[in-house]
């Protein structure tokens, strides 16, 4: 079973979410925990957090990959927006609990002249201030283009914050093909040798989820634009290849191409139709 599905507007809630995916053709989804820009989140109203899940375990859905907001910068080098982005984490923690066992996928962040080891130990200590014994969501560190200062483009990074974290067993890793490709992994002509990779410095047990995304540029380029599927430089073969290469193709996979209900609709279709049901 291929579990596919595209990044949706959230302002309408959960239920509307769930039906807005089954209408693409989408058994799983992404959305922004809150306004992506940041600032304060609208409540979630348990009514519709429960009338979502009943529909969702009625049409077999597979885990969502929620996306917290792009401006929280878990190590950046104020101190006060280190914190509200702390709180911002704290927060979204709590409301996740609405949908449980979900996941809950962030860019891990901008050290911004800091420092690689310098970010990565604020970001861990963020971590391990707000992760609970009892949350049932996984947060998973998103693997990046590289673009600025931005933490998370290299394995042995995300490597390094999985290992300051404390409660491991809460963590997990979110690849996204536009943005490794952008980060010089030929996910084209070595896709083996990149997962190979993967699992040697971070282990595949902890990737949960893929975003799905062709690139506007070529390899390396470290600009993460991303294109419609079979429409930039990584292809549609390369993209079949990697929902169903049998290491990822149990995951979630998340369309976040630059597309209206139309275009996600026909991308998933397309990928439904390159997907190997029997094996
Ligand atoms: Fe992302
Ligand atoms: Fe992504
Ligand atoms: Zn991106």
């Amino acid at each position: 079973m291929l579990y596919i599905g595209c990044h949706l507007p959230s302002s309408k809630g959960y239920l509307a979410m769930g039906k807005h995916a089954i209408s693409l053709g989408a058994n799983t989804f992404a959305f922004f925990t809150r306004n992506p820009r940041g600032g304060s989140a609208k409540p979630v109203k348990e009514a519709d957090a429960a009338a979502f899940r009943a529909l969702a375990q009625e049409q077999g859905f597979g885990t969502l990959v929620a996306h917290a907001p792009y401006t929280m910068n878990l190590c950046s080098a104020d101190p006060s927006i280190r914190e509200f982005a702390r709180n911002m984490l704290a927060d979204d923690m709590l409301r996740m609990e609405y949908t449980p066992n979900q996941y809950y996928n962030f860019h891990p962040g901008s050290h911004v002249k800091q420092g690689v080891e310098t970010g990565i130990q604020q970001i861990a200590e963020a971590l391990n201030r707000v992760l609970t014994k009892e949350q049932t969501t996984t947060v998973l560190l998103e693997g990046m283009a590289g673009k600025g200062s931005e933490i998370g483009s290299r394995f042995e990074e995300l490597r390094a914050i999985l290992d300051c974290v404390e409660r491991k067993e809460k963590m997990g890793v979110c690849l996204d093909t536009c943005h490794l490709w952008d980060a010089g992994f030929d996910v084209v002509n070595d896709l083996d040798g990149v997962l190979e990779k993967f699992d040697r410095i971070v282990g595949l047990e902890n990737l949960k989820a893929m975003h799905i995304n062709d690139s506007k540029n070529p390899i390396g380029s470290h600009k993460d634009r991303h294109e419609k599927i079979g429409e930039g430089h990584i292809g549609t073969e390369a993209l079949a290849r990697v929902i169903n290469h049998p290491a990822l193709r149990h995951l979630p996979f998340i369309l976040e191409t630059p597309n209206e209900d139309d275009g996600y609709a026909a991308e998933i279709a397309l990928l439904r139709s390159l997907y190997n049901e029997s094996d």
